[in-house]
């Protein structure tokens, strides 16, 4: 455990903290409800829309970006809950897992760049991919995690932006290190973020990477925020258009409590 997972477990303990899902004290996520989320038949599968005429790459995430899942992502980016990020790690490991053949044994993590470091001082980011490493480390996998692309100084938050402006203000902003790209593994290289809304940001790094000759895995995510404009599944809930890979029926979440 290090000193930052220490402090966080002591902030809960001194500020009696309870779970943000059952209330029971403790941490901010309990043992109990994190095996219920897990055991709630994700991760799902989105398609995210691409400008790149080589189409679509699917998005695996671990939670639908409301109820639960919101409350959860925001504790920890927002409001101090930082223990979240082993639980959170956790679940992006499953998302990551998912988004590889099955036999896979080694994984390269993209992680989406952060802008310019925000009032929170620390990357929420980083210590989720630091987590979600660990865990698929502890699997067997073979982890490495790539920073290929980044954001030049000055470069605006896109939260404030509606999907169309998303879309056409985050094309051309990423730098990409050649360098790095050009060491990159084929077949097993994972771009990854805490939360998907439109998929502009992911997107524009899957075609960055593309244009360079880096294959692409598939995209990871702890959340996804579906949006109106993503295709609905055969259940009309928006975004959610994909089957879990084991049994190749829909799935809707319902993670709302
Ligand atoms: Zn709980």
């Amino acid at each position: 455990m290090d000193l930052r997972q220490w402090g966080a477990d002591l902030a809960d303990l001194v500020l009696g903290r309870a779970c943000l899902v059952c209330q029971a004290p403790g941490p901010s996520l309990c043992t109990a409800c994190m095996a219920s989320l897990r055991a709630r038949g994700g991760p799902w599968r989105a398609e995210l829309g691409t400008l790149d005429p080589r189409g679509c790459l699917p998005l695996w995430f671990a939670l639908p970006y409301r109820g639960v899942g919101a409350r959860l992502v925001l504790a920890y980016k927002e409001h101090g809950h930082l223990a979240l990020s082993e639980p959170l790690g956790l679940l992006l490991a499953d998302a990551i897992a998912a988004a590889l053949e099955p036999r896979a044994r080694a994984v390269c993590l993209l992680p989406v760049p952060s802008t310019p470091r925000s009032a929170r001082g620390f990357d929420a980011l980083d210590e989720i991919v630091r987590a979600a490493g660990c865990e698929l480390a502890r699997r067997g996998m073979a982890v490495s995690v790539a920073r290929v692309l980044q954001f030049p100084r000055g470069h605006r938050s896109l939260k404030s932006l509606d999907r169309r402006a998303r879309w056409s203000t985050i094309q051309g902003t990423m730098r990409l290190d050649l360098r790095i790209a050009r060491s990159l593994p084929t077949g097993m290289n994972v771009v990854v973020d805490d939360v998907v809304t439109t998929g502009a940001t992911t997107m524009e790094m899957v075609r960055l990477l593309r244009a360079a000759d880096v294959e692409v895995a598939g995209i990871a995510a702890v959340a996804h925020q579906a949006h109106p404009g993503l295709p609905r599944s055969a259940a009309g809930q928006p975004g959610y258009v994909g089957a879990d890979p084991r049994t190749r029926s829909v799935h809707v979440p319902t993670i709302d409590s």
